[in-house]
């Protein structure tokens, strides 16, 4: 009897599509396959050391079950319960732009697809060992990345970004050896499991490499399986899809794609490797690694030393990645479709889309009523260089343009007031020119304002539900992992319950909500990530 016996698991994922008939966990190729069945490993010292209390009350755990030494050792890969059935997930993906052929869940190993009230959740623990798709590498995964992953996708979640979630964070009381900058000074670290949910972790790539190897019955059972499982909404009621079935799909996985890279630009989240294998087939924003948050508003900055040179994936090229990366998931849908022109017009929607949700989330983020191009395509270029001609903090920055006053009796320097503190070097970048730049702008935003009506409240209100206050920034992230790294984990909870309420000011916690201190600028894991993890 154990306290874990209630859960119940629909395992539809390794039931509908194919094994990999190769038993032994070692490197291989498994053409035709859509996952390799594989436990994972037994670790020395589980500990969890963070849970997402939410979620776990959303996915029906209860406190006796969160507190066992059952889940402990669940969410670590110690115990697997009769009702799973663990696999890793076959995949392909370009990487950088190149095709990279087979990857697969190299460290990644879903549990099973647990049944809850909203539907079938899988469970997936990151770092649990080897597993076919392993590689050279370890399977593996380090406190410091895990931290990262198991803060940022609850704090996306709570941002109201789609993503997926993490339920746990925990040490397996195993060390790793890791070269952090690839430089030649491997070192041992403690080794973390983060479980992670979603309905699926399906990527682009899972769909490229089938198609790349001309499995098409593999390709077309996969995709089949996609639609009526995750948007049975587009599943023919006579089960018979066509190609226009798989045309709706794609348009569909375009719109979602946009939305999510809409909200990423909201936000001021960079993702840092945009791989192909790295975009979820629902559009959650999945796999953080070297991600990073926009301090000072730089649409060039990318968290990512590994991508440093061609800087791929900075920030301002997160929406041309994503239909970059669209375009091939079309390529591979092609043998499903046969008809070019069919799946083009889909991904021209990736244009109009994005267009049409940037227009609206700047219109909230500025505090207008509806977006109008006239007015208001000049306004935001023009912001958009200011923000960029002194170091400004882009977070700070909308939360004081809420506090702008459109009252017509402010004097320049009142109307200013509100933004200063979001200039990291005032008395240094703010100069004479610039600041007559600044007031001829915020001339024109309020003039803007007024034409709306709306009141200053009301407008205050609506930016700050879009604007949030506190983001995971990567210096706050750092000082979590360092002091766990020292023993004392509870600096993990502190910025989790932070960013629980992301949008709302929270007495108390203003250290949360400042600017990235001096320290940080130049500091590995706060402005400089490698892919290593
Ligand atoms: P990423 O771009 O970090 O999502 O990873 C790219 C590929 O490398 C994926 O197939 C991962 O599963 C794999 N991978 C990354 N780190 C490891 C590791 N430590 N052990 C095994 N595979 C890994
Ligand atoms: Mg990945």
């Amino acid at each position: 009897m154990s306290v874990l016996d209630t859960l119940e698991f629909d395992n539809r994922f390794t039931a509908e599509l194919p094994a990999d008939p190769h038993p032994a966990n070692v490197p291989h190729q498994a053409p035709g396959a859509s996952f390799s069945r594989v436990a994972p490993t037994a670790t020395a010292a589980p500990q969890v050391l963070a849970v997402s209390n939410e979620l776990a009350a959303d996915l029906g755990f209860t406190d006796e079950q969160l507190a066992s030494e059952e889940f402990r050792d669940m969410v670590t890969g110690n115990l697997v319960l009769p009702g799973m059935d663990s696999f890793a997930m076959r995949y392909g993906g370009h990487q950088f732009g190149n095709w990279a052929g087979q990857l697969g869940d190299g460290r990644a190993i879903n549990l099973g697809e647990l049944v809850t009230s909203t539907g079938r959740q899988t469970l997936q623990l990151k770092g649990a060992g080897p597993t076919p798709y392993s590689r050279s590498a370890d399977g593996l995964a380090v406190l410091r990345s895990s931290v990262r992953e198991f803060l940022c996708s609850e704090a996306m979640y709570h941002l109201g970004v789609p993503t997926t979630r993490a339920l746990s964070l925990s040490l397996t009381g195993d060390q790793v050896m890791r070269d952090m900058l690839y430089d030649g000074h491997p070192e041992f670290e403690p080794g973390a499991v983060v479980c992670r949910v979603a309905p699926n972790f399906i990527r682009f790539g899972s769909f490229e490499l089938p198609a790349s190897m001309g499995e098409i019955d593999e390709l077309r059972a996969l995709t089949n399986f996609t639609i009526r499982e995750y948007y049975p909404e587009l599943w023919p009621a006579d089960g018979n899809p066509t190609p226009q079935t798989y045309v709706d799909f794609y348009a569909e996985v375009v719109r979602r794609t946009a939305e999510t890279i809409v909200h990423w630009q909201r936000v001021g989240f960079v993702h840092g490797v945009m791989n192909t294998d790295n975009l979820s087939i629902l559009g959650l924003t999945i796999d953080y690694g070297p991600y990073g948050w926009l301090e000072d508003y730089d649409p060039d900055w990318t968290p990512n030393t590994t991508d440093k040179h061609g800087k791929r994936y900075r920030f301002g090229n997160q929406p041309g990645i994503g239909q970059w990366n669209l375009a091939q998931l079309g390529n591979a849908l092609y043998p499903l479709v046969e008809d070019a022109d069919a799946l083009q017009s889909a991904i021209d929607g990736y244009v109009t889309h994005f267009r049409n949700g940037h227009q609206d989330m700047m219109a909230d983020k500025l505090g207008l009523a509806a977006w109008n191009t006239e007015t208001d395509e000049p306004l935001m270029v023009e912001l958009f260089e200011l923000l960029q001609a002194a170091e400004t903090d882009m977070t700070l920055f909308y939360r004081g343009l809420a506090e702008v006053s459109s009252a017509d009796d402010v004097s320049a320097d009142d109307r200013f007031a509100p933004l200063h503190n979001a200039f990291y070097l005032p008395d240094e970048q703010l100069t004479d020119e610039l600041r007559g730049r600044w007031d001829a702008w915020l001339d024109s935003y309020v003039a803007r304002v007024r034409t709306d009506g709306t009141s200053d409240d009301a407008r205050r209100i609506a930016m700050n539900a879009v604007n949030p206050l506190y983001v995971m920034r990567n210096y706050l992230a750092q000082l979590a992992i360092d002091r766990s790294t020292e023993g004392d984990h509870a600096g993990i909870t502190e910025l989790l319950d932070v960013m629980r309420n992301p949008y709302t000011r929270q007495p108390g916690k203003e250290a949360f909500a400042e600017k990235r201190p001096d320290w940080a600028r130049t500091r590995v894991g706060c402005s400089m990530l490698s892919c290593s993890s």
